[in-house]
């Protein structure tokens, strides 16, 4: 059984990987998020996983920010994601950027098969009204791109640790749940 850190470590290494597919995706296709976009953050319908939180849980804990983060979370009853900063200047426009969680990673750079059994690219509307598009759908279909699978990147995380990875929450409540399962498992350490 993996300990709360090695899992954190596994996660991060599937994100590490989907970060350098994405880059060579990027590189081949031409399509890219224009800067400080960040439009897919204000949706109000986005589901995630707890277990791709679980390192921004870990990080924020380990730095002293989980108990203002959980209690942040607490207090909004707004859908749109409640790390998401729109003053933020730079790289993104989530407070925690680095941490952030897988399916904030793949919108816009992703692929799942169609019932045809045929790879079809999964992006927003903005990349879909870019010049490089079109080519980009078409590669992508013929087998001959490679694109991150978005169902191949939850198994990876299924894998991890499967309680945390079977069910998908608006992205409030699993930041909320991957915060309690973070300061659960050392307040239970912390009293042994
Ligand atoms: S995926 Fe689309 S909406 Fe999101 S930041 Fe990129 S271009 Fe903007």
């Amino acid at each position: 059984m993996m300990t709360l850190e090695q899992k954190v470590a596994e996660v991060e290494r599937v994100f590490e990987k989907l970060d350098g597919e994405i880059a060579q995706f990027r590189g081949w296709s031409g399509l890219y998020c224009p800067s400080g976009c960040g439009k897919c953050c204000f949706k109000a319908d986005i589901e995630a996983t707890v277990i791709e939180f679980l390192p921004f849980a870990f990080h924020m804990y380990k730095n002293g920010k989980a108990l203002h983060w959980l209690e942040e979370l607490k207090k909004n009853d707004s859908p749109v994601c409640r790390i998401l900063n729109p003053q933020q200047a730079g790289q993104g426009l989530c407070s925690e950027y680095k941490y952030r969680g897988i399916i904030c990673r793949l919108f816009g750079y992703s692929s799942r098969k169609n019932k045809y059994g045929k790879a079809e690219l999964l992006t927003c509307e903005i990349i879909k009204n870019q010049e490089s598009y079109p080519a980009a759908a078409r590669t992508v279909e013929s087998g001959s791109g490679k694109v991150p699978v978005m169902h191949d990147y939850y198994l990876q995380l299924y894998a991890i640790d499967m309680d945390l990875a079977r069910n998908f929450y608006p992205v409030n409540k699993a930041l909320k749940m991957a915060l309690e399962t973070v300061l659960h498992y050392y307040a239970y350490r912390n009293e042994a």
